[in-house]
């Protein structure tokens, strides 16, 4: 028996994939879908955080178009940057224009100035701050890079490692950062420029297309004790599971924390692992819903509509 703990998207998906094979979702909330899920409220769909669809690999594309066939739209995006007092364009790397104009001088010269430098640090010893000066230039890392990204990670960007940056920050060419500085617009950039999103329901819909294909699914059932030895859970509402593979899909920290069976250096490992808490804010609007404006308040408002 396949015994998988949490029925977000990575227990769901663990057992929709595994078909026939005996398996059992344990998910200690009333219901699935984890952190990808939708709620409704005076006429308005809520997600628990935003979603957007943007996939990096064909077979997950594929995957999720075949779950929802006909129920997702594409988006274009359309986010924002304050800074100076100007909104421009994300990625600011290649949206200087109407910044004051010592700013704009300053992200130039500093991203020339990375043409020629070679690279000071070897790749599997930069960080990601480094990783921004040698790549985008001392202009950019101050204007923007790394005021935002402390902001969002919340640590010093000196602690953070590189190797996960490269398809996430867009490094541009010589020509995009010109074109850029000049409000020229001749091409999107970035991992997201068109995500696809469900037409209708919120992002809920998703897990709830994984949840036709699985068959034993036990809801307000938090696993507590893990005895790796004798492969055996125990959940708070008292059930004990037996198991032969074990899928965890729960916070690794709190994984590890219920498995008392482990040595010490993998505990100590786990609890030495960092995250950082978000808040999700909805704001709900209650005006009609104007087509092409809804998409720009999406992560963070619904607009009450009836009409598509
Ligand atoms: C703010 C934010 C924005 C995001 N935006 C995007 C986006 O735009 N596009 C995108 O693709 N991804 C996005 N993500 C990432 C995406 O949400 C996650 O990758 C995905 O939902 C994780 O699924 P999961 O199943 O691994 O974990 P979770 O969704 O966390 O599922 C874990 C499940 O385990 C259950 N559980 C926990 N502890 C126990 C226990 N002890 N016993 C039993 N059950 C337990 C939980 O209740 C939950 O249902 C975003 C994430 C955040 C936080």
């Amino acid at each position: 028996m396949i015994l998988i703990v949490g029925a977000g998207l990575a227990g769901l998906s663990t057992a929709y994939h595994l078909g026939d094979r005996a398996c059992r979702v344990m998910e200690k909330e009333k219901e699935a879908g984890g952190l990808c899920r939708s709620y409704h409220m005076d006429g308005f769909t809520f997600d628990v955080t935003g979603h957007l669809l943007h996939f990096r690999q064909a077979e997950i594309k594929t995957l999720v178009e075949g779950l929802l066939v006909g129920s997702l739209t594409k988006h274009t995006r359309r986010s924002y940057i304050y800074s100076h007092q100007t909104y421009t364009e994300y990625p600011f790397q290649v949206n200087t224009y109407g910044l004051p104009p010592e700013v704009v001088r300053e992200c130039l010269l500093g991203f020339i100035a990375t043409l020629t430098k070679p690279p000071a640090t070897p790749p599997e010893d930069r960080s990601f701050k480094a990783w921004i000066l040698e790549n985008l230039g001392e202009g950019m890392a101050k204007h923007f890079m790394v005021p935002f990204n402390e902001k969002l990670w919340q640590v010093s960007l000196d602690e953070l490692t590189s190797d996960w940056v490269a398809w996430l920050v867009p490094k541009p060419e010589l020509k995009d950062v010109v074109n850029g500085a000049l409000g020229i617009k001749d091409k999107a950039f970035g991992y997201n420029p068109s995500f696809l999103y469900p037409t209708q329901g919120g992002i809920g819909v998703l897990p709830g297309a994984f949840l036709s294909g699985v068959r034993d699914i036990v809801y307000g059932s938090e696993l507590v004790e893990v005895d790796t030895g004798r492969r055996r859970a125990t959940f708070q509402d008292g059930r004990l599971e037996e198991y032969d593979t074990l899928v965890s899909t729960i916070p690794v920290p709190e994984l590890v924390r219920r498995c008392t069976d482990l040595p010490r250096p993998i505990r100590e490992a786990a609890e030495g692992l960092r995250c950082v808490s978000v808040y999700n804010v909805n704001l709900g609007l209650a005006r009609e819903r104007r087509r092409c404006r809804t998409m720009r308040y999406m992560s963070s408002t619904s607009t009450r509509c009836t009409s598509p």
